[in-house]
């Protein structure tokens, strides 16, 4: 995998100084996995990293082979006997299932196809989302769904910006979408957005951000100091945004905490959604048996990635990870990245990641 898990197991080696020889070997034609494939069009500035990925691909000791599938082109068993050492950094590329009634519906998509899709990934450029509609859901209040939001509420100014392929351009900049909807199964303490993210919400020339007052608790509750003065940032960001007027901009954001998916209503095609209105209780949202309706033409479902299985490498089905021991999997076999450890933190948690890969390799050999 060519991702910045790989990216950084390669860096770290070098770095080491010791003579040593690294194929990157990729299912893709292209290199850097989710810089390329996730990272949101708008976010230029951190696709930026890949130039310095770039440099490591370009050193003498390093080759990369692309359009190479492991169990397609060669297997597992075949490599670790070519290599001294195998290092497994193909992520978590598939979405976690959303179990609901009407999932299936034509106009709703998990995002690693609906953000593969912006991103002109091979697998999803073919999806061609109908954004042809007033109002779309997001499921999951992750940086992943904030930035599907972003996207779907940015119109054709936003948009200029971008390394959105043409066709992605021509869809949203021509979208009718004014109104987005966010939803949170918890509340907006439990919420996986970071701030710089959430703040971006409310600086959008085009699009204005919505949330109820009374879903704010006044305090966020017995955290760690660190975490307490995150999530202290995010409500007073939240906060800001209750006040702020819906007809201020074109388009609107709505956060809508305590609300759990239940089901996606139309007949073939999305025409809403049903919510089952929750509290938190022990960290856990629990249904309080009122349900609401909102109409929408599309949802997304951003509620987290997974891993999948790799022939002859163990695999843990319930986190959808390669079981490891601190990036250990086997003789001769590692893991780095998300396959490692799950589909959680930024780009530069996967150096940590790279960097004890390469100490084992180094300590093995
Ligand atoms: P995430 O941060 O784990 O968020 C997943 C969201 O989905 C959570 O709000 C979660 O709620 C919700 N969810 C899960 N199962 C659900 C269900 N069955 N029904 C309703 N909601 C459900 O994952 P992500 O957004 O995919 O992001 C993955 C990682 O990439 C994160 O670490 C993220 O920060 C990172 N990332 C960073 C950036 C950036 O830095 N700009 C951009 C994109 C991604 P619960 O908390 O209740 O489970």
């Amino acid at each position: 995998g060519s991702g910045p898990a790989g990216f950084y197991t390669a860096a770290a080696l070098i770095d080491s100084g010791v003579d040593i020889s690294i194929d990157i070997i990729e299912r893709l034609p292209t290199p850097f996995g989710l810089i390329r494939g996730g990272v949101a069009a708008d976010h230029q500035t951190t696709k930026n990293i890949s130039k310095k990925f770039e440099k490591t691909a370009l050193m003498n000791q390093v080759r990369f082979y692309g359009n190479v599938e492991i169990g397609r082109d060669i297997s597992l068993a075949e490599l670790r006997e070519m290599y001294d050492a195998v290092v497994l950094a193909q992520g978590a590329p598939v979405d976690r299932v959303l179990n609901i009634p009407g999932a299936g519906k034509a106009g709703v998509f998990g995002a690693a196809a609906f953000v593969g899709w912006y991103n002109a990934h091979p697998d999803f450029r073919t999806l061609n989302p109908d954004l042809g509609v007033q109002a779309a859901a997001v499921i999951g209040v992750g940086n992943v769904a904030i930035d599907i939001a972003r996207l779907l509420s940015r119109s054709d100014k936003g948009l200029a910006v971008t390394d959105l392929p043409d066709y992605a351009e021509t869809a949203m900049s021509g979208s009718p979408i004014k109104d987005v909807y966010l939803f949170g199964r918890r509340g907006p303490v439990e919420a996986k957005f970071t701030n710089v993210e959430l703040r971006e919400m409310g600086n959008l020339s085009e699009c204005v951000p919505q949330v109820k007052a009374e879903q704010l608790p006044d305090g966020v509750g017995d955290l760690s100091d660190r975490d307490k003065r995150l999530k202290e940032r995010n409500l007073e960001n939240l906060r800001q945004f209750s006040e702020r007027h819906p007809d201020e901009k074109p388009n609107r954001v709505h956060f809508e905490f305590f609300a759990a998916p239940v089901e996606i209503l139309g007949t073939d095609k999305v025409e809403g959604i049903r919510l089952e209105r929750t509290r938190v209780e022990d960290d856990r949202a629990v249904g309080s048996g009122e349900f609401f309706n909102v109409a929408c033409g599309l949802v997304v479902s951003a509620i987290g990635y997974r891993g999948t299985p790799l022939d002859g490498a163990p695999f843990d089905e319930s986190r959808g990870i390669i079981p490891n021991d601190d990036g250990r999997v086997d003789d001769g076999l590692y893991a780095a990245g998300w396959i490692k450890r799950g589909p959680s933190g930024v780009i530069s948690t996967n150096r940590p990641d790279g960097v004890t890969a390469a100490e084992h390799i180094l300590n093995d050999h």
